[in-house]
């Protein structure tokens, strides 16, 4: 039976962490949909469609990957897309509560689904979404962050960029 696993998160923007655990995944996984969140509580700085943009244009070169957006409840989404994995990438101890929060209620909802845990590249363990806006913002280099694509979304939403400096 093909393994199908769905990779959750804001992608706001996809960094160069994310690209790994899909990358990594990929491997593991016949088949991995990476799937934007139509929101929740964070205020995105990007439209839901520039997200799945950017994650098209990052990530194309993986065979076995499908980008898609969803809204309403994981656990449902991740059933009706047929697959029995959610993937999630683990930074630090911080990252730990929320995670296994997260994956006892959708246990909860769902015992025939498993949350698959994946440690981030060491390269990585600082990078955030959150990190890469902060620099953006403030007009520095953040093409050591993200894949190659993303800058230019970034600058534009801030009107600026490190050559305006
Ligand atoms: P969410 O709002 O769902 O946390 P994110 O886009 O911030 O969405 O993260 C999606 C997933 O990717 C989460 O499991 C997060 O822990 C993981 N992740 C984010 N950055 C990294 C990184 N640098 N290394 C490994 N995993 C990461």
């Amino acid at each position: 039976m093909a393994s199908v696993a769905v990779y959750p998160g804001s992608f706001d923007p996809v960094t160069n962490g994310h690209v790994d655990i899909i990358e990594r995944s990929s491997k593991v996984f016949n088949k991995v949909i990476v799937a934007v969140l139509h929101n929740r509580n964070k205020e995105p700085l990007f439209t839901v469609d520039e997200r799945v943009q950017m994650l098209k244009e990052s990530i194309e070169y993986i065979p076995n990957i499908e980008i898609d957006s969803f809204n309403g409840l994981l656990v449902d989404y991740v059933r009706h897309k047929q697959a029995k994995t959610i993937v999630r990438g683990l930074r630090a101890v911080t990252d730990f509560e929320y995670e296994m929060q997260a994956a006892s209620i959708n246990r909860k909802l769902d015992p025939e689904l498993e949350t698959f845990f994946m440690m981030t590249n060491n390269q990585y363990s600082y990078l955030s979404s959150s990190i890469v806006k902060e620099v953006a913002k403030y007009e520095a280099d953040v093409g050591d962050l993200v894949p190659p694509p993303v800058p230019k979304y970034l600058y534009k939403k801030y009107g600026s960029s490190p050559s305006d400096r």
